[in-house]
């Protein structure tokens, strides 16, 4: 479903350029979740926000359902396969705007109809009641705005979310709880994810291979499986596990 190859990011002009993410290639096939792990800076979100179109300033390859994207003129055929959620849900959702109105948008941009009943078939499907549409970001806990935002996210029946740390925000407790409404939602509708995380744990949790970045680079690439028994190469993949104690 997506395909990079020999991925280069980079940030800032000529004088101060600065090369983000180094010769990245990977594949995510459809219905699975792919994570990309790695500390504070190793260039998970540049990937992500290159796949998506937010960041142009990249070469080589990225492939959508077999098909390249351009990294400037993105099609509106592109646009459509997929959607991405974030960390703070106040990307997606304005603070000003009632929860019905936030997750209508992307239906009213494509002027789709009928968009009252989308919008609390979508809450419904989030786990949040019907009559969350009449309320503000503020009124309700950062767990469900999170929900909203991954609602918001569905409108469109995009078929891969891109999901920048979309639990790091949260309390612990809620996060279990995001993370398996995030896996319901891919089993129900055959959805592909990319995530990126900086923890282990939610790539044990969610993922079905990972690959490991450090300063850019996938240094290693490894399966559930692997993860869980341990069976690492890399010594700063090793650290990660011991740090979190995801193995064993
Ligand atoms: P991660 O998501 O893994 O924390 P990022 O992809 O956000 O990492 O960042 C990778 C590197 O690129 C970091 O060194 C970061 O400082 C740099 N970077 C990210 N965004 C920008 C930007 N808009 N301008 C300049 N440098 C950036
Ligand atoms: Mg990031």
């Amino acid at each position: 479903m997506i395909r990079i190859e020999n991925l280069q990011v980079f940030y800032g002009d000529k004088r101060a350029r600065f090369h983000a993410v180094r010769d990245v290639s990977f594949t995510v096939n459809r219905g699975e979740t792919y994570g990309l792990v790695g500390e504070s800076g190793s260039g998970k979100s540049s990937v992500l926000n290159s796949v998506a179109g937010r960041h142009t300033d990249w070469t080589g390859q990225i492939l959508l359902d077999g098909a390249a994207v351009d990294p400037v003129a993105r099609s509106a055929e592109d646009r459509r396969k997929l959607q991405i959620v974030f960390q703070d849900p106040f990307g997606a959702i304005h603070p000003k705007h009632t929860i019905g109105a936030s997750i209508a948008e992307p239906l009213k941009i494509h002027c789709l109809p009928n968009r009252n009943e989308t919008v609390e078939r979508l809450l419904r499907q989030v786990g949040l009641p019907p009559h969350f549409r009449f309320r503000y970001p503020h009124q309700i806990s950062g767990g469900q705005r999170q929900r909203v935002s991954i609602a918001r996210a569905l409108a469109l029946d995009c078929p891969v979310l891109l999901l920048d740390e979309p639990t790091s925000a949260l309390d612990v407790s809620v996060q279990a709880e995001v993370l398996n409404l995030l896996q319901d939602l891919r089993r129900d509708r055959g959805l592909t994810y990319l995530l990126v995380t900086h923890d282990i744990g939610v790539v044990g949790h969610m993922c079905d291979r990972v690959g490991v970045m450090k300063d850019g680079r996938i240094v290693e690439e490894l399966t559930r499986a692997q993860l869980l028994a341990g069976q690492v190469k890399h010594p700063f993949t090793q650290e990660l596990i011991a740090e979190s104690g995801v193995a064993g």
